[in-house]
């Protein structure tokens, strides 16, 4: 008896949620496992094409369905490049797919079905159907060949077994049936080949089975049609097309077809937004089907994820994921390219450097940016399902390689802005709206538009009917200052301090103030001197008292985004504190200025700190805040 050892827990959790999977789509397996075998056999023949030894024509691979009503399994077989006794050992006894772990962990007590869903689950699929399975393979190239056995969460074998060929063999020894699930179903030949249709069609190797057929007798009698006239015969047949689907014709394909081949290829359950089927030809000629997800990977937004495009040449699998053939700010999507004119020995060190592959980098953004713009223009509400997944992205993409894609990106960017609703805008939307007089686009940075709503320093701006781009992510207002400007049109902050607002006249009273009252402003910088720049009169505030603002190049906003990175914690902007003078504030304070001081000084701090609560900053010292607005509270005086 060989020793029965025992699955890693993680493996052990998720077999023991296929093996009590209440999954409705258990034929799913089926696909899996024909994947697996295609993607061994892709490799032996990858490897055939510049290995004499391999000793094998594309026409010799096959995979090969055997089901058996009377010990009621099903095998499926494949002459791909099989696994050594380690590699039974490693890639059967650990999950290798650890996404669909961490996404179970994180939504522990759901059920099953959004992680089968949501991931595939390769091959322990086999065990929704199964209560044995057992592989056994013989690596190309080995001597010996292995066995893996195991009937679930209890744990598996490995032994020497009898295999005359590289390649391997799956038996699945079927559930027992219940009310709800058959598996017998699974030895039925219509069923299975139903299942190929659907689900494998386009394998490029042939899966074959042995087909019963019931044909009339060469010597029937012409007008006999009792069963005597018929005899069963047994055929070998090839179940599925083997076209792969991006080689056939658009117009043979149904959006159906394109989602399961996508879900199937790039293990996501849900349907694609997009798909971008082509043939191109020109300086480069290639196919390529292209893919934009519906919703970002679990692990989009952090460095576990790897972007990349499949890559073959001529039919022939060369890479799983080439990120070369993609650019950061696309790097959702997912998808293939096949072109002929690719050499099979590119290494990845090569890639790089390699000007056929870079002409298709090149054309593959052209069409990615095509298509979006499409989609933007015919289908918004596609489009913005589409942003709330990948928006950031592309406004990284603006910021990044120091704005070198802005052009590229800047009409696929959407913003909040104060329109009504807090509506989605794009740029060019924004600039067809902008009133007569307004030579910027007028941007402010908040938390969330019900926030920025509240800033003292929109309300007049919205109130005179201008157009506000509400930022609230973090990159945004990088990715704003990198633009720099949209169509000639510079972006403005409204929280610069000198952000050029109000007519003429308004101006000019202010200044008018500002000189009267200079004594009072520069004691009140002076008191709140290494806090703030300067403080002065705003043109902006309609009832509120005060607002910050800030001069140069960082920005409030930046201040609390780079404060929150290890090396930004000594990032200051240069802070303005505007004071609104037609608040009854500004009368106090120029009453203290002539009486007291030193309550002046203290009315200077208080109203800093309100500012800097508006803004969402921090105050320094809370105690000292807390205890001069008490102290303010029960003056009797
Ligand atoms: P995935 O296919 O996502 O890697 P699976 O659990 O389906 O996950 O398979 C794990 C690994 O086992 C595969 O990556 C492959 O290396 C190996 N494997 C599975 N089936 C076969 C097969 N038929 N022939 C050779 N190797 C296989």
């Amino acid at each position: 008896m060989p020793e029965t050892k025992q699955f890693k827990a993680e493996s052990k959790r998720l077999l023991d949620m296929m093996i009590n999977s209440i999954y409705t789509h258990k034929e799913i397996f089926l696909r899996e496992l024909i994947s697996n075998a295609s993607d061994a056999i892709d490799k032996l023949y990858f490897r055939s094409l510049t290995d004499d030894t391999v000793g094998m024509k594309l026409s010799d691979f096959e995979i090969r369905i055997i089901p058996d009503k009377t010990t009621r399994t099903l095998t499926i077989t494949d002459n791909g490049i099989g696994m050594t006794e380690e590699e039974l050992e490693s890639n059967l006894g650990i999950i290798a797919n650890s996404g669909s772990l961490k996404f179970k962990s994180e939504n522990a007590g759901k059920d099953d079905v959004d992680i089968i869903g949501q991931f595939g689950v390769g091959f322990y699929s086999a065990f929704m159907v199964a209560k044995e399975v057992e592989v056994r393979s013989k690596a190309f190239g080995a001597d010996k060949a292995y066995v893996w056995k195991s009937a679930g969460t209890d744990g598996y074998t490995v032994e020497e077994c009898d295999k005359e060929n590289a390649g391997t063999e799956i038996i699945l020894k079927l559930k027992d049936n219940t009310d709800d699930d058959k598996y017998d179903e699974y030895t039925d030949q219509w069923t299975l080949k139903d299942l190929v249709r659907k689900y494998s069609d386009y394998i490029r190797f042939p899966i074959k089975m042995n087909v019963e057929d019931r044909k009339r007798k060469p010597d029937a009698k012409e007008d006999d049609y009792s069963d005597a006239a018929y005899e069963t015969v047994i055929e070998e047949q090839t179940l599925n097309s083997m076209v792969p689907i991006w080689r056939k014709n658009k117009n043979e394909l149904k959006a159906e077809d394109y989602t399961e081949f996508y879900r199937d290829k790039f293990r996501d359950y849900s349907e694609p937004l997009l798909y971008i089927h082509s043939k191109t030809e020109g300086a480069v000629t290639y196919d390529s089907l292209l893919f934009i997800p519906s919703r970002a990977p679990y692990d989009y937004y952090s460095k576990d994820y790897e972007k990349g495009i499949r890559l073959y040449s001529n039919g022939v699998m060369i890479m799983d994921k080439c990120k070369e053939l993609i650019p950061d700010h696309f790097s959702f999507v997912k998808g293939l390219v096949d072109s002929a004119d690719l050499s099979l020995n590119i290494s990845r060190e090569m890639l790089q450097h390699d000007s056929q592959l870079a002409a298709i980098a090149k054309s593959i953004e052209k069409k990615i940016k095509s298509e979006l713009e499409k989609l933007l223009k015919n289908d918004r509400e596609k489009y913005e399902q589409f942003w709330k997944a990948f928006g950031m992205q592309l406004k990284f993409g603006v910021y990044s390689d120091f704005g070198e894609h802005k052009e590229t990106l800047q009409d696929l960017l959407l913003f909040t802005s104060s329109a009504e609703g807090h509506k989605l805008t794009t740029l060019e939307e924004y600039v067809s709206r902008m009133k007569d007089d307004q030579k910027s686009i007028y941007y402010v940075c908040g938390e969330t538009p019900e926030k920025i709503d509240l800033l003292p320093q929109t309300e007049l701006v919205r109130e005179k009917g201008y157009e506000i781009l509400y930022l609230t992510d973090n990159v945004d207002e990088f990715a704003v200052k990198m633009m720099i400007q949209y169509k000639e049109k510079p972006f403005q902050s409204i929280s610069d301090g000198n952000f050029d607002f109000g007519t003429e006249e308004e101006k000019e009273q202010a200044k008018k103030i500002s000189e009267e009252n200079k004594d009072l402003f520069d004691f009140i910088g002076k008191a709140l001197e290494g806090k703030i720049k300067t403080a002065k009169v705003s043109e902006k505030l309609k009832t509120h008292p005060v607002c910050l603002s800030s001069e140069g190049a960082i920005s409030l906003e930046m201040e609390k985004v780079l404060k929150q990175n290890p090396d930004g914690k000594d990032v200051k902007s240069e802070k303005v504190l505007e004071i609104n003078p037609n608040h009854q504030i500004f009368t106090t304070l120029k009453d203290l200025y002539a009486t007291d001081k030193d309550k002046l000084k203290d009315y200077a701090d208080i109203l800093y700190d309100q500012a800097l609560l508006i803004e969402g900053m921090p105050i320094e010292d809370p105690v000292g805040f807390s205890n001069k607005i008490c102290s303010l509270m029960t003056d009797k005086k």
